[in-house]
């Protein structure tokens, strides 16, 4: 590991798992635990850090100078890495979708002020920027430029997500977690053995991709997981009045703070998988606090 990310990582906080003490749970005498990786750092959103650290481990080693990369005006990942770049001295750039907004949105605001070269591009073009998965692909990339796809979604994703895992002390029947790209899954499912099911929950609408994408991340196949596409409410950063209020009041029951985009909609499918009687009696869930509060900073509370 290059000696400046060593150096970052020192000034992390350690990732626990915390027990969820719900009525719900104890009716249906399962476990819930959440571990969380949303306190994993004040800024780098958690599972952007994961999928990061390893990436920008090669980028380092590699003699770049510039990462590039893109995502929306909320973007966690951009967020994750203007800050990682600004503290390890590397030149960043993203592309950006859609017009520059009148009012620049809190995340635009920090990438701003941490360096990041913002380049709005209409949504044709982002798409296209699609295809371009590994670091050499951009067309036009110089030398010691290193490219990212959008959230970091790259082999060397998965790599950081196993210490996730690693990290984690009890057994456990489910690990879950809310899915964009389907890295973080991809790598909670290759750092897992058999007997532990993956449940992973599409922040999208018509997400049945994912499965194709999941897959093709994955060195050997494996059968132990499963996408959900059910709790897309709409769409992505799409909300409804019942995810809001779900969320409000988990937030003032647990004290744990979510957000609508990614965790809101997977604590939201869990409760509902569980009163549902989707899990059995006995069995211990462990679900992912992803982070990603930094895009929620709009949402009065
Ligand atoms: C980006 C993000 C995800 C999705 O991660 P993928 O690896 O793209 O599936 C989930 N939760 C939060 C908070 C995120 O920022």
């Amino acid at each position: 590991m290059h000696p400046e990310l060593i150096k970052l990582e020192e000034t992390f906080k350690p990732s626990i798992l915390t027990k969820i003490d719900e009525s719900l749970c104890a009716h249906k005498a399962i476990e819930l635990w959440m571990k969380r990786d949303d306190q994993l750092h004040p800024v780098i959103s958690g599972n952007k850090w994961r999928k990061l650290k390893f990436i920008l481990d090669h980028a380092l080693y590699s003699g770049a100078d510039t990462i590039i990369s893109m995502g929306g005006v909320y973007s966690n990942h951009l967020h994750a890495l203007a800050y990682v770049g600004k503290v390890l001295g590397l030149k960043t750039i993203a592309y950006v979708r859609g017009d520059a907004p009148a009012v620049l949105t809190p995340t635009l605001v920090d990438l701003k002020n941490w360096g990041m070269e913002l380049r709005f591009i209409s949504r044709t073009e982002y798409r296209q920027l699609r295809h371009y998965k590994g670091c050499l692909d951009l067309p036009g990339l110089k030398p010691q430029q290193y490219w990212l796809p959008e959230g970091g979604a790259q082999a060397l994703a998965l790599c950081g997500v196993t210490e996730l895992v690693a990290e984690i002390d009890i057994a456990y029947d489910y690990l879950c977690v809310p899915c964009g790209t389907g890295a973080t899954l991809a790598g909670l499912i290759s750092a897992t053995t058999d007997n532990i099911s993956l449940l992973g929950f599409a922040a999208l609408k018509n997400a049945g991709f994912l499965n194709t994408d999941v897959s093709s991340l994955l060195k050997q196949s494996k059968n132990n997981w499963q996408i959900n596409l059910d709790y897309h409410f709409g769409g992505f950063a799409s909300t409804t009045p019942e995810l809001l209020n779900f969320i409000s009041a988990f937030e003032t029951k647990t004290t744990i703070q979510l957000e609508p985009v990614y965790t809101g909609k997977m604590m939201y499918a869990l409760y509902d998988l569980i009163s549902q009687g989707h899990f059995s009696a006995g069995q211990r869930i462990i679900a992912i606090h992803t982070g990603g509060l930094q895009g929620d900073r709009e949402r009065s509370r």
